[in-house]
């Protein structure tokens, strides 16, 4: 049974194909004998996208010789190999507006007009690669099997007839020799252009082609880099402007694709960074190009508004979420004090979230919307995780952008870079090395490093082993007998940095309060990876759940650094409960005093997240 990969664009492919049935119109070219054997019902469409997934019907399986659909990929091979300041010397980027096999040259600089019509195609041909024609004939093999991902083979009578019967391209050849713009025998370079001419494709296969110039030069399927970004570029500035005959002009005034045609009846049009279109049918118009190949192209252009010029892109914000510290805390759990200190200076770091695409417009609007927030606060931190791309124009602005930040003293962290778009992570990692701009691995992080740094400006450190046990805010209330009792209950324990206090899905049969250092506390995401939800410091109990319920711990605990707690055990507090009703409650009284807060805390961010 056939397998329906995508059945809208299936069905869309079906419907476009009988549609183009009734257009009987055009000749099969014979100025090239053997082409007239193609028959004129023959037609095909391929769609190939960037990813490699091909969809064709009609007559795919038809191999036809390329022509002059050939052309920008010869070229494309040459400006690798050569560059474009010396391609540029050989071969001109100039519309003509005459036909193909024009024999104009442009005299005032010795060139061809360009490497889409004849004279300019075999002037790249002159510039093969290799020493021997073999060795030439292979490299042209070699590169057009690469850019279809298969090998490739030519239609020998095809070359013959064309090498037999060719005599205008001669000619054009001869008058290159004569004006200099071709330094070798006209005879092998001929011989090489009409075997590209006549090499064998089907509509996936140009398809496949064309989705490599879609695809900024990489294979879809092979994943190989046949062509920089400059090059691809290059190579359909060329097909917009002269790359469907004299029909250039009207084919980018009404379908606004770079595109190649030839005359055995192909036509490849592209779709950067979509897909590409490939379409085979040989019947000719008076100006060289597919009926039904300009037909369909017409169709899927209006069809769809693909006209290049059509889909400018509308600026999106980048600027996902801005907020403040004081709003969004970091995950510490603070201690009463601490809490309103941040509460009250915490606005001086800022947090921003972007998203999207940074690019000229975008940055712009970007750095405009975020003018209130970084005059007003001393701290920012970027959330870098949904942001996909960064170009060059955003990059510059960017990065002046928080040069003037540098320059007002306010300190920028980047989070979650790691985990931004793949085109976006390697140019934010320069921009932070260039505007030396710390990095953090998420945001709660960085957050709470400013959040730090804000405190010890304003608060003392607390390190509760200098202090008494009743600084301790569990056992706030108690005096002193009761405290001593404690004292002679709880169990002084020490931890290494990275040491697990806690492990999830053990019982739990012990509370702790730290006393100095700081624990995280870990929980595992929808993907596995454990996430750090909270960090607790001097002053600050945990482990307490399970010992409530009696039953497993719900998180792992792990040390940040050195650390120094009292363990306080179920049996302990439940010997209290008898021995001294009044110091249980209390204890639990803070508990619930402090799990209020957590609660407090822990709805203000979900509150900030909507
Ligand atoms: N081999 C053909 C020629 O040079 C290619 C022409 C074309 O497809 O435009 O006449």
């Amino acid at each position: 049974m056939h397998d329906r990969k995508s059945a809208p664009f299936e069905d869309y492919l079906h419907e476009l194909l009988e549609s183009l049935k009734p257009l009987d119109a055009g000749e099969v070219a014979s100025y090239i004998p053997e082409l007239a054997k193609a028959s004129p019902d023959g037609c095909a469409i391929s769609f190939a996208t960037i990813d490699g997934e091909v969809y064709s019907v009609g007559d795919s399986e038809t191999l036809f010789s390329i022509q002059s659909v050939s052309k920008p990929f010869a070229y494309a091979g040459a400006l690798m190999r050569l560059g474009q300041e010396a391609l540029l010397k050989k071969v001109g980027v100039e519309p003509t507006g005459d036909a193909f096999n024009s024999i104009v040259l442009d005299e005032v600089n010795n060139r061809p007009f360009n490497p889409m019509v004849n004279a300019g195609a075999i002037a790249v041909s002159a510039l093969s690669e290799g020493d021997s024609q073999s060795e030439r004939w292979a490299h042209v093999v070699d590169l057009f099997s690469r850019f279809a991902g298969r090998r490739l083979t030519h239609d020998n009578s095809v070359f013959l007839s064309e090498s037999a019967t060719g005599h205008r391209n001669r000619a054009i050849a001869y008058l290159m020799l004569n004006t200099g713009m071709i330094d070798r025998d006209p005879e092998e370079v001929l011989d090489l252009y009409f075997k590209q001419c006549a090499l064998l494709v089907s509509t996936p296969d140009l398809a496949l082609m064309g989705a490599t110039l879609a695809n900024n030069g990489v294979h879809p399927r092979t994943g190989e880099v046949l062509l920089g970004p400059a090059e691809v570029r290059d190579v359909l500035t060329l097909m917009m402007s002269c790359g469907m005959y004299d029909y250039a002009g009207e084919w980018s005034y009404e379908v606004g694709l770079p595109a190649k045609s030839g005359v055995s009846g192909g036509v490849l049009a592209i779709l950067p960074g979509q897909l590409s279109i490939a379409v085979w049918s040989p019947p000719l118009d008076e100006i060289g190009n597919s009926v039904r190949g300009i037909a369909a192209c017409r169709r899927i252009s209006g069809d769809f508004g693909l006209h290049q010029f059509m889909n400018a892109a509308t600026v999106e914000t980048v600027v996902r979420r801005e907020t403040r510290a004081s709003a969004q805390p970091s995950m510490r759990i603070r201690n009463p004090r601490e809490r309103d200190l941040l509460a009250t200076h915490g606005g001086q770091i800022g947090l921003v979230e972007l998203q999207g695409a940074l690019y000229l417009a975008s940055a712009e609007r970007m750095i405009r919307q975020l003018q209130d927030l970084t005059s007003s606060v001393s701290h920012l931190v970027f959330d870098m995780r949904r942001l996909r791309s960064v170009d060059a124009a955003a990059q510059r602005f960017f990065e002046s952008f928080l040069r003037g930040l540098a320059d007002r003293n306010v300190e920028v962290a980047f989070a979650e870079v790691h985990s931004a778009g793949g085109a976006a992570a390697p140019v934010l990692t320069k921009i932070a090395e260039a505007c030396a701009i710390r990095v953090f691995t998420n945001v709660d992080g960085a957050v709470e490093v400013y959040e730090e740094r804000l405190l010890e400006t304003v608060r003392e450190p607390f390190d509760a082993t200098r202090y008494g046990l009743g600084n301790l805010e569990l056992f706030k209330g108690l005096n002193r007998a009761q405290l001593r009792m404690v004292e002679a209950m709880i169990q002084p324990m020490q931890f290494e940095a990275n040491d697990y206090v806690l492990r999830r899905g053990r019982p739990g049969t012990m509370a702790f309060v730290i006393a100095r250092g700081s624990v995280s506390v870990m929980v595992p995401n929808a993907s596995g990876d454990n996430i750090r939800v909270a960090c607790i410091g001097p002053g600050q109990f945990f482990g307490e759940m399970a010992v409530l319920e009696g039953g497993l711990r719900s998180t792992d605990i792990v040390a940040d650094e050195k650390v120094v707690c009292y363990g306080l055990s179920a049996e302990h507090l439940k010997e209290l409960s008898v021995s001294d009703p009044e110091a249980h409650s209390v204890i639990l009284t803070n508990m619930v005093l402090e799990f209020s807060n957590r609660l407090r805390r822990s709805n203000d961010i979900i509150g900030s997240l909507q």
